[in-house]
């Protein structure tokens, strides 16, 4: 049985104070939910500030991004050794808001291979534009998101991944995949993955769904049997809401 995942993905928001504050909010909350890995990704600069917060906790830390190089003349860019030596166990590659800036799918492909040699596991994100799904193209897109991303991993590595499937039309939109859309895609996924690593292999790999999950309708997506825990944005920023998404992982999944 797959444990659920829950991540928050703060992107470009709060500031230390506020950053530390929904740290310890959430750390407090989590104990109540202990059949649920949870995980929040605050900004680069906050990392270590909420790294003395989660240090042993049950919240890992996570970042947002990372520079598939272990250290040079990069200017601006943060290496895998560096979120490890910060207290990373996470990062998120692939993000639709980075692919949006022109990111490729063999670029995360070297950021995922840069952070599973650095001892980071990956959260990759994968989805479709509104206009690809409108055009039908769903799932061609999300077969070659998926194979680029993980291409040449053996499936030891892949075991350290996570997928993360963010419709890009559901991301900070208000407007969530239906827990249908959702199950559809992340069914796919995994049986993509099954294609190439084999049953076992695929069964045992966690895919969130991401794209305005609320308390509201947490549970609906939840209960669907491949969608394995959230990457959440807004609803992460504050720890009430956080925290109920949370518990509706666990209310699906782990009771
Ligand atoms: C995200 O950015 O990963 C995300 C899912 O954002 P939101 O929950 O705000 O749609």
């Amino acid at each position: 049985m797959r444990r659920p995942f829950v991540a928050g993905n703060w992107k470009m928001n709060l500031d230390r104070a506020s950053a530390v504050a929904l740290a310890k909010a959430v750390v407090q909350g989590v104990d109540a939910y202990p059949g649920v890995d949870v995980a929040i990704c605050p900004p680069f600069v906050y990392l270590s500030a909420v790294a003395e917060v989660v240090t042993g906790s049950r919240v890992a830390l996570g970042a947002q991004n990372l520079y598939p190089e272990p250290k040079g003349a990069f200017t601006g860019e943060i290496s895998p050794l560096m979120l490890k030596d910060v207290g990373c166990s996470f990062v998120i590659l692939g993000h639709s808001e980075r692919r949006a800036m022109g990111e490729s799918s063999d670029f995360v492909n070297e950021k995922v291979h840069a952070a599973l040699e650095a001892g980071l596991r990956p959260i990759v994100c994968v989805g479709e534009t509104l206009r690809q799904r409108k055009e039908n193209k769903t799932s061609a897109v999300i077969r070659r998101q998926v194979e680029g991303s993980l291409a040449g991993l053996s499936a030891v590595q892949l075991s350290h991944c996570v997928i993360a499937y963010e419709p890009v039309w559901a991301i900070g939109t208000g407007e969530n995949a239906t827990p249908e859309q959702a199950e559809e895609v992340q069914a796919e996924i995994r049986h993509l993955i099954a294609a190439r690593y084999g049953k076992d292999a695929a069964d045992a790999l966690r895919i969130q769904y991401g794209g305005s999950v609320t308390p509201a309708n947490a549970e609906s997506l939840m209960k669907m049997p491949d969608v394995d825990g959230g990457l959440i944005g807004g609803a992460s920023l504050k720890a009430d809401s956080f925290l109920a998404i949370v518990a509706a992982a666990q209310a699906c999944k782990a009771s």
